[in-house]
């Protein structure tokens, strides 16, 4: 079917505390895991579940326009499953136009590194545009940081080959006074949202971006404040570092301190309707890429790699897929 608009997907999850999975896609192969995912799990349930497919501006920067909004138009096109196309963290009036000429069907204007005031003036900017054409907005406040602002390389790989529990310690102790200041304030994102007329926020609640696993604990409370406030679709990023269920806690042996929880305590207590997953989904791929080349490494057909790669891609999705469906 054509794309569907973003408002479709998300504004009937938030009215029932559930999640719609954003899978960030960088080729055709990840499209298609996407998309595929979604179809066995309709298949499961016996119903449609909807995915927003995201393009970042790196993305596009690797792909250009065409071909990155193109292959999941196309894909969209050929399955039943509703597909929405979302441009993902853009920072430039420009960059919003010309998705919004290649048939967007929602975008994220992120204006998180402006100052509050200067955010809300572009955000609003965006808004008017995009509402002219029927396009919902995401927008941005609080500052969801990198793993690599607080990390090295070689401190990643470290804590990367260390029990997941040890690292989450390591983590908190260089980070939670710079993650204090950079989450998003509740009156702050109430002002926002009024001023700026944007339809789902992405509010800092202290993930962070790039993370290899599924480890780290998020701030429920700031999140519940903000929903209660705001009233509107919230949006998790970083989701691929965020821990996923208390039992996943338990299991890695990592302690929730007061305040903290899970994605799924994200979803069902805190508004978060749209979970970006970006990083586990291009760990998963390289993992298969490599899964088979280390199998036989004299294989010279690159399909073979890339097949691997597509089905640990496509699992990861449906994981996520299955936790936002409460399965
Ligand atoms: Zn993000």
């Amino acid at each position: 079917m054509p794309l569907v608009n973003g408002k479709d997907l998300l504004l009937p999850a938030f009215k029932e505390g559930k999640a719609v999975g954003a899978f960030n896609a960088n080729n055709m192969e990840m499209t298609q895991a996407i998309i595929w995912a979604a179809e066995e799990i309709s298949k499961e349930l016996g119903e449609p579940v909807g995915v927003i497919i995201q393009v970042s501006p790196g993305a596009v920067k690797y792909a250009g326009w065409s071909l990155a909004a193109g292959i999941v138009k196309i894909a969209a096109a050929e399955t039943d499953v509703p597909v929405a196309l979302n441009l993902d963290h853009a920072t430039e009036i420009e960059q919003i136009k010309r998705a919004l000429e290649m048939g967007f069907t929602s975008v994220l204007f992120d204006g998180s590194s402006l100052p509050l005031e200067e955010n809300i003036r572009l955000t609003k900017k965006v808004v008017e545009i995009c509402h002219a054409r029927g396009v919902p907005v995401e927008a941005e406040i609080g500052k969801i940081p990198r793993i690599e602002d607080y990390f090295t390389e070689s401190e990643i790989a470290y804590l990367r080959s260390i029990p997941p529990a040890e690292a989450v310690r390591i983590i908190r102790e260089r980070t939670r006074k710079s993650l204090d200041d950079l989450v998003a304030k509740p009156e702050d994102a109430e002002y926002f949202v009024r001023n700026t007329g944007c339809d789902f926020l992405a509010a800092a609640f202290g993930s962070i971006h790039g993370m290899w696993d599924d480890i780290w604990p998020i701030r429920l409370d700031l999140l519940i404040a903000i929903k209660e406030r705001v009233r509107i679709p919230l949006v998790s990023h970083g989701s691929s570092g965020i821990l996923r269920t208390k039992k996943d806690a338990e299991r890695k042996g990592i302690p929730l301190l007061e305040g903290e929880g899970t994605l799924l305590d994200a979803i069902k207590f805190g508004g978060v309707a749209k979970v970006n997953v970006a990083t586990a989904l291009s760990v998963a791929f390289i993992d298969g890429f490599i899964e088979t080349w280390r199998a036989n490494p004299s294989e010279k057909d690159f399909r073979k790699l890339g097949e691997n790669a597509r089905n640990k891609v496509k699992e990861k999705v449906k994981e996520y897929i299955n936790l936002f469906a409460g399965k």
